[in-house]
């Protein structure tokens, strides 16, 4: 999983305590922080979304490596 919570699943996202990046060696574990990955992800899916259906060029859609 990315800092935008892209996994390596295209079109699947990960959020909250469970969603942390390899880099992290624990969970933050705090419902703020848990929040705010849920928001940075759904704004990625929702931009994701509004690319495809006006066929823009997707500013995320090669972030997962
Ligand atoms: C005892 C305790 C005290 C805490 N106190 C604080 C505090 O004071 N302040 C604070 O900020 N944070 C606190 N935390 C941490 C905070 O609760 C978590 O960081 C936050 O709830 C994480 O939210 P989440 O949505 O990622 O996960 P969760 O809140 O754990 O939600 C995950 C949900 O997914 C469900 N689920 C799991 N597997 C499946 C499945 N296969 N299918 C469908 N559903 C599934 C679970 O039942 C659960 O409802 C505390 C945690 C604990 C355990």
């Amino acid at each position: 999983m990315n800092e935008f919570g892209q996994t390596s699943v295209r079109g699947v996202y990960a959020a909250g305590d469970m969603a942390r990046r390899a880099t992290v060696p624990m969970p933050l574990a705090a419902v703020v922080t848990a929040a705010a990955s849920g928001t940075v992800a759904g704004a990625v899916i929702d931009q994701d979304l509004v690319c495809a259906d006006f066929d823009l060029p997707n500013p995320f859609a090669s972030a997962v490596g």
